[in-house]
């Protein structure tokens, strides 16, 4: 028997999140003679690409698709190889018996038991929103239609370039969104909560524009309705002040998905490094600390989450998992 079909004789290896981390991940594995069983519990792949409707200057060679276009991309070369796909799926647990790996997973079909050779976490980040403003007086007060988290920041620019925007946040998102709303016309208050920590080319872009302020070191101590959207009172260096504004976005980053911690038996659980926020930390193999249990994409990559990096850490761990099955590390050695 050769090497490969050794390796295909082993049980799968689940990866949760078919993001582009995760579906990078489960073609490697297919490719290096595993067997992938690629789980989501959305119900369609591409995470957070999903999210991004602009056209794509950053993945190599995808000349102005769309996050959802590259999904879907990603999806059908999957699609097209023998490789278990389950969308949808309710839950999952894992549970280590002996030296095994027992794996539940909820799906549409009803409830799969199946020993695995590994579990790749690659469920990423979702968008922080209203949580991050519950503290402000008065929030509740304001139309919902006025106030976007996140990607919905993005959308109807041209609407929101009529008027004055206030954005919360000081990553690349937050000034991306103020230098779009500049272009179509609009003007802004840009708040951080510290400083700013944009890229220095994005950064750039909003130096000497007119109809923009940047504030440093602010905080939204108050808000009020008003006829025309709202009053709110920030507080910064430079004292405390009124801006008036017909809008107000909230780009103030992300946190990691869903609470993985229900889905793992406590003793698998507690090998598992994870920091404050929740990213879990691996070492440069992709592996979490618990014996057979490997993690990538933006769910460990709370520094420069993007596309590219979450489909090489996918394809690395994948990497990892077939030298560790190989060499009797990853499970009964
Ligand atoms: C508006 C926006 C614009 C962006 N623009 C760019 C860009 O221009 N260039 C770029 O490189 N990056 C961009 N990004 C970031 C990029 O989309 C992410 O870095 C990338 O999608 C992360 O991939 P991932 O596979 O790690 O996680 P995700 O894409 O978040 O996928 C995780 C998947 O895991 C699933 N999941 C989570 N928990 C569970 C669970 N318990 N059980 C089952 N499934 C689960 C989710 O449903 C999801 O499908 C953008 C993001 C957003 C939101």
């Amino acid at each position: 028997m050769s090497m490969e079909e050794g390796l295909v004789e082993c049980a799968p290896v689940l990866v949760v999140g078919a993001g582009p981390a995760g579906m990078s991940c489960a073609l490697w594995l297919h490719n290096l003679g595993l067997r992938p069983w690629l789980i989501d519990q959305a119900g369609e792949a591409g995470g957070l690409m999903n999210a991004n409707t602009l056209p794509n200057n950053w993945v190599l060679g995808q000349i102005a698709q769309t996050g959802p276009q590259m999904a879907s991309q990603f999806a059908r070369h999957l699609a097209s190889l023998p490789i278990r796909v389950d969308m949808g799926v309710e839950r999952f647990a894992v549970n280590r018996q002996g030296d095994a790996l027992q794996v539940a997973v909820w799906t549409t079909q009803g409830v799969v038991h199946q020993p695995c050779a590994a579990v790749v976490l690659a469920t990423g980040t979702r968008v922080r929103g209203r949580e991050t403003l519950g503290g402000i007086p008065g929030i509740d007060s304001i139309e919902a239609r006025r106030v976007c988290y996140g990607p919905a920041a993005f959308e109807n620019l041209a609407l929101a370039a009529q008027g004055r925007t206030v954005i919360i946040g000081g990553g690349d998102n937050a000034v991306e969104n103020a230098h779009m709303l500049l272009m179509a016309g609009g003007e802004v208050v840009l708040l951080a909560r510290s400083e700013f920590r944009a890229q220095a080319a994005l950064m750039s872009q909003l130096i000497d524009q007119p109809r923009v302020r940047l504030l440093q070191q602010a905080s939204v101590q108050q808000i009020e309705p008003t006829a025309a959207g709202m009053a709110l009172s920030i507080s910064s260096p430079q004292g405390l002040e009124s801006i008036e504004a017909q809008r107000l976005h909230v780009l103030v980053g992300y946190e990691p998905n869903g609470n993985l911690e229900a889905s793992f038996e406590a003793g698998v659980w507690s090998a598992m490094q994870h920091d404050a926020q929740g990213y879990l930390c691996v070492d440069s193999w992709g592996r979490c600390g618990a014996k057979g249990i490997y993690a990538a994409g933006d769910v460990c990559n709370p520094v420069f989450p993007n596309v590219v990096s979450a489909m090489s850490q996918g394809a690395q761990v994948a990497k990892v998992i077939e030298r560790d099955l190989r060499l009797g590390k990853c499970l009964g050695e």
